[in-house]
């Protein structure tokens, strides 16, 4: 498609976005369930109900404008969450597939705050202060996702999982 103007870049980006989030949320339930250390499942259950309000708040702000939040597909999250499930799929003691389960939530984490950073940057250029503010709440709560994944490496799951068992 032709666009004419930051303000169609920043509807096309947050459809790419909207239909990540969407992809996240079948995701996360599966990397739940397959994480053993009880503080990462749980990361993974709150970051799931967050994603939902980052869906609902895409939403919100398409109403906004008055375009439709469908018709792209993220490839980008596609190919994440596809080396994810390659990594779900290998053989490895519970230690081990926790740090690998950060590992790949830590690249989708990135990977969203990229895009949020990008797009916030975007409706203030334009001068759209409201979706500014809505897009910088979710960017927030990729950031704190991603600090908490850290923090629960850095603490315990990376320690345990470069012990010898
Ligand atoms: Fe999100
Ligand atoms: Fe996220």
């Amino acid at each position: 498609m032709e666009m004419e103007s930051l303000q169609e870049l920043l509807v096309e980006e947050m459809r790419d976005l909207y239909n990540a989030e969407n992809q996240l949320l079948k995701a996360l339930p599966k990397m739940a369930k397959k994480a053993s250390n009880p503080q990462l499942k749980k990361a993974f259950e709150t970051h799931l109900k967050e994603t939902e309000g980052h869906v609902q708040r895409l939403q919100r702000v398409f109403e906004k404008l008055g375009k439709k939040p469908t018709g792209k597909k993220c490839a980008a999250m596609e190919g994440l969450i596809e080396e994810g499930k390659e990594m779900m799929a290998e053989d490895m003691d519970e230690d081990t597939m926790d740090a690998a389960l950060i590992s790949a939530a830590q690249k989708v984490e990135h990977y969203e705050i990229a895009s949020y950073g990008t797009v916030r940057t975007w409706a203030q250029l334009l001068g759209d202060e409201q979706t500014a503010r809505t897009l910088q709440q979710t960017l927030d709560e990729e950031g704190k996702t991603d600090k908490l994944l850290t923090d629960l490496a850095e603490s315990s799951i990376n320690i345990e999982a470069a012990q010898p068992n």
